[in-house]
């Protein structure tokens, strides 16, 4: 499987290629090829039809396995300091809420210690969950902000985001989530925080190209729908998109107006009602479904799949990796967490860690499909079978990842 990894110009042969473009299930090209000129994809479909001139092409048989697009992790909080599995054996314990909060647990404490770190901690401490992604086949990680809450550590965070994008093969999307939660030293003065986010912190960190879209997080432990709209307001300024954790523990109609600010997707969405599932369907807005945090709050309102999907709105996965409700560096337990918790079958749980999660980032044009002038972004697996992807648990089948046309 080396001999052709550093070539500029290159065939793929007897691939099992996953394109998600269509077609039959999928989008499955038996007995496959795919050419691969500089980052892009030159040309891919049945073997036997490959043109003249790629036949003196460097090729390469990759002996009947199943390639895929490289997976889309459209939602994460991958960059944080401190841990809480102190929090979570003390839970376990029986410790109450009161208790924990007494020990330092909560947000607050996470807050604390992405302040208190270096951006080379941060970086250092985020890297190996990122390695964990790669591993699996990861082309592409949304990044958010979130955990500074002040200007100069949201844009320490971020400025680690962008650094996690230089030191490994990937690519990586910031999002700006200053609207997280209230720092200790706004209690009682959410409006006037929205304010400083909104005019200040925001505008600042854009202005140092750190932020590709903006997010906030709406719910009655957070923000009202009113005050992250005044947040949108300065980033339809900024011409930047938006995204929202929106109706994860109870209906605030977030989706819907993030939705009237063309968001690009709305996230988790357990309690999302039949006018958000038609606001978000009108706008084009993902459901971007997060498994991991509804399974380790064990949740037990399921999001509205089906009216999702009668509306066609479409449906993404992605880790949400945080300490605090997801410590999560799989996206393949996630698919499989989307299947056995959320019953998305194994082709739209594929789908929406590859297609979807790229048309949640805005990025559909240029990654999330096996298709002609895409980037070649692939993952190869020791497989052949799509569905095994999502079947297995705590198994990884990845062969190589092959990013930009390298590897
Ligand atoms: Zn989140």
């Amino acid at each position: 499987l080396a001999s052709t990894q550093n070539q500029a110009h290159r065939v793929l042969t007897r691939a099992r290629l996953a394109t998600l473009a269509g077609g039959a299930p999928y989008g499955l090209i038996e007995e496959g090829a795919l050419a691969i000129e500089g980052e892009r994809i030159a040309w891919i479909g049945e073997e036997k039809a490959l043109p003249e001139r790629y036949l003196d092409w460097p090729s390469e048989s990759l002996e009947g396995r199943l390639v895929t697009p490289a997976l889309v992790d459209c939602h994460s909080h991958i960059v944080y300091g401190g841990s809480r599995d102190k929090e979570f054996e003390l839970r376990l314990e029986g410790a109450s809420y009161e208790e924990i909060a007494r020990a330092g647990g909560g947000i607050r404490s996470t807050v604390a210690a992405t302040r208190a770190a270096s951006e080379d901690a941060l970086l250092a401490a985020a890297l190996p969950r990122v390695d964990a992604l790669l591993a699996e086949g990861l082309g592409t990680l949304e990044i958010k902000s979130g955990y500074g809450l002040d200007l100069e550590s949201e844009a320490k965070m971020l400025r680690v985001a962008r650094r996690i994008g230089e030191v490994r093969s990937l690519r990586v999307v910031t999002t700006f989530l200053g609207a997280h939660a209230l720092p200790p030293e706004y209690e009682g003065r959410a409006d006037a925080y929205i304010d400083f986010m909104a005019e200040e912190v925001l505008p600042a960190l854009a202005a140092e190209g750190l932020v590709d879209a903006v997010d906030a997080f709406c719910e009655k432990i957070a923000f009202s729908a009113g005050q992250v709209a005044r947040v949108f307001e300065v980033a339809k300024a900024l011409n930047l998109p938006v995204k929202l954790h929106a109706e994860q523990l109870s209906d605030q109609g977030g989706a819907a107006m993030a939705a009237s600010f063309g968001a690009l997707s709305s996230d988790h969405l357990e309690y999302l009602s039949e006018a958000g599932v038609a606001a978000m369907a009108k706008a084009g807005s993902v459901a971007v479904l997060l498994p991991g945090a509804f399974y380790f709050l064990r949740e037990t309102k399921l999001p509205p799949l089906a009216a999702l999907r009668a509306a066609g709105v479409p449906l993404a996965l992605a880790s949400d990796c945080n300490p605090g409700s997801s410590p999560l560096t799989s996206l393949l337990l996630t698919m499989n967490m989307g299947a056995t918790l959320f019953r998305m079958t194994p082709e739209e749980c594929l789908a929406a860690v590859t297609r979807e999660g790229a048309r949640a980032l805005g990025l559909e044009r240029d990654i999330g499909t096996l298709e002609v002038g895409k980037r070649a972004d692939l993952a190869v697996w020791d497989l052949a079978e799509p569905a095994e992807l999502t079947y297995r648990m705590g198994f990884n089948p990845l062969a190589r990842r092959i990013f930009g046309g390298k590897g």
